[in-house]
């Protein structure tokens, strides 16, 4: 039997509690295979990012074609790109190889405002990786950055993920963790709106959340479920992480995948 294989494209935390090592273990607990190309080392602990050093764009490249020549590769997860040149070199890769659908989380700063995308990349994910994603999912500053108004609320969240759904993506999911009131999630495809109402649990800092979710999503869509479905079950495995998930240094909550 075919066992799914997910491509995933994300930066090294060496906490692991976001990018590929907690990405590969969200794949692990969706019953599918993950693969991963680290994009860049960070420095960082529960005080935040402190440095990133990108990995050299050909070395992605051809990481992305090798994996793909050994099997075959049923969704992308692609999370941190650090530079515009990876950014570049990903894209070239997804033009070549075979699969399946890709999940991009527009990742450009840190909880805590470090840059993880510099503004080159943040231009050409903009204008050209985006129309090689089924789904993105930014948080509300991340869609600002992508060209949309910022929203401040669900209904302003509704207009802007309609407004990225132009830029060429075949679904937007616009996450509602950092909006002021109800953290609502709104799922934005060719049917339409569809709005995942979301409450706050506990208190703290919580990180990788936004990894976790499109790793989830990324894994749905690799096992066939439909992108709404796939959605729905990302959204609710990641509550439930945060529910089990427990304070550690300077309160910064990492999720548990058990
Ligand atoms: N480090 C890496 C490698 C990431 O991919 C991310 C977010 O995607 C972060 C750090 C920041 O995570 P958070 O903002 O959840 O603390």
């Amino acid at each position: 039997m075919h066992r799914p294989r997910v491509l995933v494209v994300a930066g090294f935390d060496p906490s692991g509690g976001a990018g590929v090592t907690a990405d590969l273990a969200v794949l692990a607990k969706a019953g599918v295979r993950g693969v991963a190309v680290a994009t860049a080392l960070t420095l960082q602990g529960a005080s935040g990012v402190e440095r990133v050093d990108a990995t050299e764009a050909s070395l992605v490249e051809r990481t992305i074609r090798r994996l793909a020549d050994d099997g075959p590769i049923d969704a992308v997860k692609i999370g941190m790109l650090a530079r515009g040149e990876i950014v570049e070199a990903v894209d070239a890769a997804l033009r070549v190889i075979a699969h399946g659908a890709v999940v991009l989380d527009p990742v450009l700063a840190s909880g805590t405002g470090f840059p993880l995308l510099d503004d080159r990349g943040c231009a050409v994910l903009r204008e050209r990786l985006l129309r090689q994603v089924d789904v993105v999912t930014p948080n509300a500053q991340e869609a600002a950055r992508l060209g949309a108004p910022e929203p401040a609320s669900t209904a302003q969240a509704v207009a802007a993920a309609r407004a990225l759904l132009g830029l060429g993506t075949r679904a937007v999911l616009l996450k509602g963790g950092h909006l002021p009131d109800a953290p609502d999630d709104v799922w934005w495809d060719h049917e339409g709106a569809l709005v995942m109402p979301g409450r706050r649990i506990g208190e703290g800092r919580i990180h990788g959340a936004g990894c976790a979710l499109s790793s989830w999503l990324a894994g749905g869509l690799a096992l066939g479920l439909s992108p709404r479905a796939a959605a729905r079950r990302a959204k609710a495995e990641v509550a439930a992480a945060i529910e089990r998930a427990v304070p550690e240094a300077n309160g910064v909550r990492y999720l548990s995948f058990r």
